[in-house]
């Protein structure tokens, strides 16, 4: 079912998202954490496409296999700047095939050695591409703290608004660890014109060596005084810390009337369970 149609009547949504195992090994532990979290009910759930090589064949197999097996709602990622047109028009032939109508469009994260195969230079491109394709709902990126490659906050907006223009029905946001960025975020877009919805997306931080890797890879801000309550504690002690922290933050938005919650579970299950559960004992879901 389309993304888009399930927001105009649902708020909030709930979605997990899910990488592509690469070793064979390691499959176990999704088919796991999908089998205990559908248990949830999500709306939709989502398969990240790799920055290149096997992963990628692995993306569209996952989402198949979770659309086949579980009768889940799947969105596929879906990046550009290193695909050929020829390769995103295999994908959408099997996807259409499959009748999966959720594709999350993206640009991808410039490869290390610089090589870029891909015909199109951003996500607007690919959306629109996307659109001309086939009957898809798209969502689209949105970045709280702004693009680590934007120029400035108001340039970044104006680029996302060409992603809606250009067809983007939704927005999913990068992980974020202070509502305030989420807030300004939404104020910011809806000046602009941006009317879709927005949702959010939530990674709780479980130890403290995540922090460093989270700030690197999305520059994403984390408060001092999470990491400093996470200091000297074990690994379950920084494990409760890290859950309440992201229930609070959660509990915030939905008070708020945030449009959805993605889980960015990182093939896990224990902290989104004990967040939801936290969550719905507190009576908001
Ligand atoms: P774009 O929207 O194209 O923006 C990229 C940069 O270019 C931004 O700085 C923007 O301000 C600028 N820009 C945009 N349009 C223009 C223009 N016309 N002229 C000049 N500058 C412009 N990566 C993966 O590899 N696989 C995944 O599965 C994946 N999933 C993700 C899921 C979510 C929810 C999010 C938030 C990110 C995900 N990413 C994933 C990361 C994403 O690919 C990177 O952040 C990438 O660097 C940007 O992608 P984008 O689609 O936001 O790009």
């Amino acid at each position: 079912m389309k993304i888009s149609e399930i927001l105009k009547h649902k708020k909030p949504t709930i979605s997990f998202e899910f990488f592509p195992p690469k070793k064979i090994e390691n499959e176990g532990i999704l088919f796991k954490t999908v089998e205990i979290l559908k248990d949830y009910n999500p709306d939709f759930v989502s398969i990240t496409y790799g920055a290149g090589g096997s992963t990628r064949e692995k993306t569209v197999e996952w989402t198949l296999k979770l659309k086949r097996n579980y009768n889940l709602n799947v969105m596929m990622h879906l990046t550009c700047i290193s695909s050929t047109k020829d390769e995103i028009d295999k994908i959408i032939e099997t996807l259409q095939n499959a009748n999966i109508d959720n594709i999350l469009a993206l640009r991808g994260d410039i490869p290390e050695n610089g090589k870029l195969n891909g015909e199109f230079k951003y996500a607007y491109q690919l959306v629109k591409y996307l659109k001309s394709k086939g009957d898809f709902s798209i969502g689209v990126a949105g970045y709280p703290e702004g693009h680590p490659e934007a120029e400035s906050l108001k340039k970044d907006t104006e680029y996302l608004k060409s992603k809606i223009e250009a067809g983007g029905e939704f927005i999913i946001t990068q992980l974020f660890f202070e509502n305030r960025y989420f807030f300004d975020f939404v104020d910011r877009i809806r000046k602009a014109g941006i009317t879709v919805p927005v949702i959010a997306g939530i990674m709780p931080i479980l130890n403290l060596s995540q922090v460093e890797r989270f700030t690197k890879m999305c520059a994403a801000g984390v408060p001092e005084g999470l990491i400093e309550s996470m200091q000297n504690k074990s690994k379950e002690g920084m494990f409760k810390i890290g859950v309440e922290y992201a229930t609070k933050q959660c509990e915030e938005l939905l008070q708020n009337g945030v449009d959805g919650l993605h889980f960015y579970t990182l093939n896990k299950y224990n902290a989104t369970k004990e967040i939801l559960n936290n969550l719905k004992s507190k009576g908001l879901l």
